[in-house]
């Protein structure tokens, strides 16, 4: 079976090279940390440098042959010197037991070469005994295996485990490298640029947005804030919708869509927004909420992020910022 080789994104052909000249001089370190925002392809840079490590093959421009026995290997999931650690369900935590497999296979030596390959993503989901249990291995490094951490939010990884890597700040792509690749990839041509402003400028974040699913998500925010701003709906309701759905996304969300309400009552003519699209749908909410208010709802969302992240009860917490919602609304109906 043969299956096409990874290849770095094209706003990342500089630090490819970079990483392949240091491997070829036998530089690389036992530990990347590869950070930047999220949907700029880190996790995918990292798999295209363990496909390429695993080539017995690999291209004059260090991507990996697609042909060879360690990329058909890889390809098909089956690869033995391979190991991908990432949270069992998206948005879940990761786990010890899925650390503790790179415990077990930094002892054995290489199946097929010398080198092996792990990638942890997204680092920042490893939980207290999954990171304790890293940080071991990271303390040990034995010579031929090649940890590849990956994490949009480095901050929140133990300070020990950060000091341990060499940290890669991945570049973000350039509003035109980002507007081609997209461009090719979404049907509609126009949408290109309002899906790369939705999305903060990340390519891959942008044509996630492009499936549709997140955008329904945002539809069911947006939605029900004018629901609750109309009273057509209780808080409960909503809450519990949205916990159906996903408290992750919906926070993710609300955060970006009170950046917008924020904006527009600082600046109401000029101001840029995230969600160009929904300008005439947030402008009335806007001016029902006072600037205080909205920076405090924001504040609490994007903690909440956080705690939904450690698995704090996020039914609770839901509950708690659509009923503070709905009091700011009622506050104007006084
Ligand atoms: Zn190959």
């Amino acid at each position: 079976m043969n299956a096409a080789p990874l290849k770095p994104y094209p706003w990342q052909i500089a630090i490819w090279q970079e990483l392949v000249r240091r491997q070829r001089a036998d530089r690389l370190p036992h530990a990347l940390l590869l950070t930047g925002p999220q949907g700029i392809g880190k996790r995918s840079l990292a798999a295209a440098l363990a496909q390429a490590l695993l080539c017995e093959q690999p291209g004059e421009d260090g991507t990996a042959c697609g042909r060879c026995r360690g990329c058909t290997l890889y390809a098909a999931g089956s690869h033995p010197d391979f190991l991908m650690v990432e949270p069992l369900e998206e948005g879940k935590a990761i786990t010890v037991d899925r650390v503790r497999r790179v415990v077990a296979f930094q002892g054995l030596k290489g199946q097929y070469g010398n080198r092996r390959v792990a990638i942890v993503s997204p680092a920042d989901r490893l939980n207290v005994n999954a990171a304790n249990a890293l940080l071991k291995t990271l303390e040990e490094p034995t010579e031929d295996t090649l940890l590849l951490l990956c994490s949009a939010r480095p901050a929140a990884l133990l300070p020990t485990i950060r000091s341990r890597c060499q940290q890669v700040p991945l570049p973000p792509a350039t509003l035109a490298q980002a507007g081609e690749w997209l461009q090719a990839r979404v049907e509609e041509a126009g949408a290109a640029a309002d899906l790369l402003t939705m999305s903060g400028g990340a390519p891959l974040a942008a044509l996630e947005l492009a499936s549709g699913e997140q955008l329904a998500i945002r539809e069911s925010v947006i939605g029900a804030l004018q629901a609750l701003s109309e009273r057509r709906e209780l808080p409960l309701e909503v809450s519990e919708r949205w916990f159906k759905g996903g408290a992750e996304p919906v926070l993710r969300w609300q955060s970006s869509c009170l950046a917008d309400l924020i904006r527009l009552r600082s600046a109401p003519q000029s101001a840029r927004l995230s969600n160009p699209d929904l300008r005439g749908r947030l402008q009335p909410l806007a001016e029902q909420v006072d600037l205080e208010a909205l920076y405090r709802l924001l504040d609490r969302t994007q903690q909440g992020v956080q705690q939904v992240q450690r698995q704090v009860n996020a039914q609770l917490l839901l509950e708690e910022i659509v009923i503070t919602w709905a009091r700011y609304f009622r506050a104007v109906h006084r």
